[in-house]
């Protein structure tokens, strides 16, 4: 419908409401006999590289994620486990959602190392996800490759990460996708204690 459209009135066909059930009814049709079309010949052992819609059981699957979605931040580490960031503000700076807090401070006992982050807070409620810090990190310090999802809390506070949480996250590759030689990916989706 034209959006233009939505408020003229209707005339008497549309009042009856059958052109928008057969519509929908069309709709489900066209994809049911589609995809069981596509899980027929699959079934019979034919290679259909036509895709055919399924339904994943989540939580308990799940779907393995692209590589280049991005999930919950995390702070990558120095050899000595202290953080790769440098305080150079560069991500605060550039984040539209201005969600990134930091607090710098001097660190005296590596002279190539002028500052390191006293505190590295990121509201994930206000993040929009846009990958934006990452991209301008010069020290490979923050990435978004935990593949976590899931990130939910009942207040605004507990959307908020401090440093020593994003410092403790690890990337998890095994809930990405794997490609085969000919870049057909091979992975299906598994199961995976959340907790
Ligand atoms: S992903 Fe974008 S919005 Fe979120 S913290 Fe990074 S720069 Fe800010
Ligand atoms: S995470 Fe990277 S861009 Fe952000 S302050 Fe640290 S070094 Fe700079």
């Amino acid at each position: 419908m034209n959006v233009h459209d939505k408020h003229k009135p209707l005339t008497w066909w549309e009042k009856t409401y059958l052109p928008g059930v057969l519509a929908g009814l069309w709709l489900t049709t066209r994809h049911f006999v589609r995809n069981m079309f596509a899980h027929t010949l699959r079934a019979l052992g034919m290679d259909v590289k036509w895709l055919g819609s399924v339904t994943i059981q989540y939580p308990e699957f799940i779907r393995p994620l692209f590589p280049r979605l991005r999930t919950h931040h995390r702070l990558t580490k120095r050899d000595d486990g202290s953080p790769r960031c440098v305080a150079c503000m560069m991500c605060e700076t550039v984040c539209p959602a201005k969600c990134i807090y930091i607090i710098a401070e001097e660190k005296p006992d590596a002279p190539d190392i002028e500052k390191i982050p006293k505190s590295f807070d990121i509201d994930l409620g206000l993040c929009i996800f846009c990958g934006y810090c990452v991209e301008a990190c010069p020290e490979d310090a923050i990435r978004m490759d935990t593949g976590i999802l899931e990130i939910s809390s009942y207040g605004r506070k507990g959307m908020m990460r401090d440093m020593q949480t994003m410092l403790a996250l690890e990337p998890k590759s095994k809930r990405y996708v794997e490609f085969d030689d000919e870049g057909d990916v091979v992975s299906e989706p598994f199961v995976e204690d959340l907790d």
